[in-house]
């Protein structure tokens, strides 16, 4: 397991579309596993394999700091309700800002064995659900953000995404 270099807003490959996992390989279980890593270690409650770099639909997450989510080509299948906060994202460091998403979601997706998995999340959940399934349509938070964004210092987890 390794930490990898996470990408930043402005590098290009943020904003392609990555490619759905055909089969688990040991090349994928590596990246996952540094996924998480580096997930944990930049302090994050989600990261996308593009962030690293990878055009691969896979996200981990992890929001309450016990419940990692390892999901594989997830899939929103339902939305509803709306909720509006402050976002962050580990390719945009030292900035948040307010945005609008659905209150609730619902997820399909293979787990790291490849088995059909569903996932329903509120609030927070909801929140980085929809935010890491746009990371792998190459969509950025940044282009969502209602006025501008603020500088802040990550002294709390939950602001990090
Ligand atoms: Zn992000």
């Amino acid at each position: 397991m390794a930490i990898r270099e996470v990408r930043e807003l402005g590098d290009e490959i943020l904003t392609k579309r990555s490619k759905e996992v055909k089969e688990m390989t040991p090349r994928v279980k590596e990246l996952i596993d540094d996924m998480i890593d580096t997930m944990y270690e930049a302090n994050g409650v989600g990261l996308a394999a593009v962030q690293v770099g990878v055009l691969k639909r896979i996200v981990v997450m992890d929001v309450t700091g016990e419940d990692l989510v390892v999901m594989i080509n997830p899939k929103i299948v339902e939305t509803s309700g709306e909720q509006t906060g402050q976002e962050g994202c580990l390719s945009v460091p030292g900035k948040a800002g307010q945005v609008t998403r659905p209150n609730y979601a619902k997820v399909l997706y293979l787990d790291r064995d490849m088995k059909p998995a569903e996932l329903e999340g509120t609030e927070l959940l909801a929140r980085c659900i929809c935010h890491e399934c746009d990371h792998l349509d190459g969509k950025m938070y940044v282009d969502l953000v209602e006025g501008d964004l603020v500088d802040v210092h990550y002294d709390e987890e939950e602001e990090e995404e």
